[in-house]
């Protein structure tokens, strides 16, 4: 006798995900279980250092998160305010990007989530008492073992991915962002900077096949020696060192070795993932960059944020269920 499929999607333990389709053997690949799962840290961590741009000392602590609350900030020094790691948040982006919410600046943000992206924490609580992220060795490479020594939980909630079903293209001058419609997460940057060591730099990774820690995660900011003062100037880079940031002088770099020849550009990959992780949700789609910056990248964000007919929200495994179910109401048919 065929099953009701009304009444087996009400029998399942998770509402979230019934289609009309679902039936019979499908039963089997909708438990919830079997997708992928939000994930948290496991324990509390904490590290301290100063801000890149305000060079205000900083401590940071990371807890534990409830599934489904994403990556909220609280400033510790202004009564445990919280700011959302949320599109909406976005305030003023140059030289890093930065949240407000109602007048309480999160500042430099884009190190950190790029790592949370990286090693796939969904849900955390990221405390700061000051204004700024610290900026530690300028790469993603600290935060991701602040979060690996806290170990990683997986929670009771499938994972929903951003899926990208249209093309969004964004054009300034000569620089460029788009996205485009793919099943995993893969990123491709280009940069043209005047600089002997640097020039037409190309990078390309998919995110999903593990490379972040190895290949992205390392790279550092980078500035230079050059436009220090003009920098300075405008309040910027108060808290840079050679400890902290490739320092490119004319024809050079000042705190060698490179960790990678192509390092500049792959750090433009870790600052663009981290800019992105502002939608909230992981993507599923290509992203093209092209002498982009945090302004761009952001403003792809808000692209994406305003017109949802763009995405569509999604657990990894979802479609392979749906395409199990419908051979299902199929083979039911003849
Ligand atoms: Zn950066």
């Amino acid at each position: 006798m065929r099953r009701n499929p009304a009444s087996t999607v009400a029998n399942l333990p998770h509402t979230e995900f019934p289609s009309p389709l679902y039936s019979g053997k499908s039963i089997k690949q909708t438990d919830p279980s079997s997708l992928k799962p939000e994930q948290t840290i496991r324990s509390a961590v904490e590290c301290k250092g100063v801000g890149l741009h305000s060079g205000a000392p900083v401590t940071l602590r990371i807890l534990p998160a409830r599934a489904g609350s994403g990556i909220v900030f609280r400033r510790t020094d202004l009564d445990g305010f919280e700011v959302e790691a949320i599109g909406r948040n976005v305030a003023r982006v140059s030289y890093a990007t930065s949240l407000m919410k109602k007048g309480v600046l999160i500042s430099t943000t884009e190190h950190l989530l790029s790592a949370f992206i990286g090693v796939g924490i969904d849900n955390a609580i990221v405390e700061l008492d000051n204004l700024e992220l610290p900026i530690l060795d300028g790469s993603a490479r600290p935060f991701v073992d602040l979060i690996r020594s806290a170990g990683v939980r997986a929670q009771k909630r499938p994972r929903t991915y951003l899926r990208i079903l249209r093309d969004v293209e964004l054009r300034e001058g000569d620089k460029f962002i788009g996205v485009y419609p793919a099943e995993s997460y893969s990123v491709s940057y280009s940069i043209n900077f005047p600089h002997p060591l640097i020039g037409r730099e190309k990078f390309a990774v998919n995110l999903s096949e593990g490379n972040y820690f190895g290949d992205i995660a390392p790279a550092r900011t980078f500035g230079s020696r050059e436009d220090e003062q003009k920098m300075r100037n405008m309040g910027l880079i108060r808290g840079a060192s050679r400890d902290n940031c490739v320092v490119l002088t004319k024809d050079g770099i000042e705190n060698p070795p490179l960790r990678f020849s192509d390092e500049f550009v792959r750090h433009k990959v870790l600052d663009l993932i981290g800019d992105l992780a502002l939608l909230g949700k992981q993507i599923l789609g290509s992203v093209v960059a092209d002498r982009a910056g945090h302004a761009m990248h952001t403003a792809l964000v808000s692209r994406l944020l305003r017109d949802s007919s763009l995405w569509e929200e999604t657990t990894l495994e979802e479609e392979l269920i749906t395409v199990g179910a419908r051979a299902t109401a199929a083979a039911a048919l003849r």
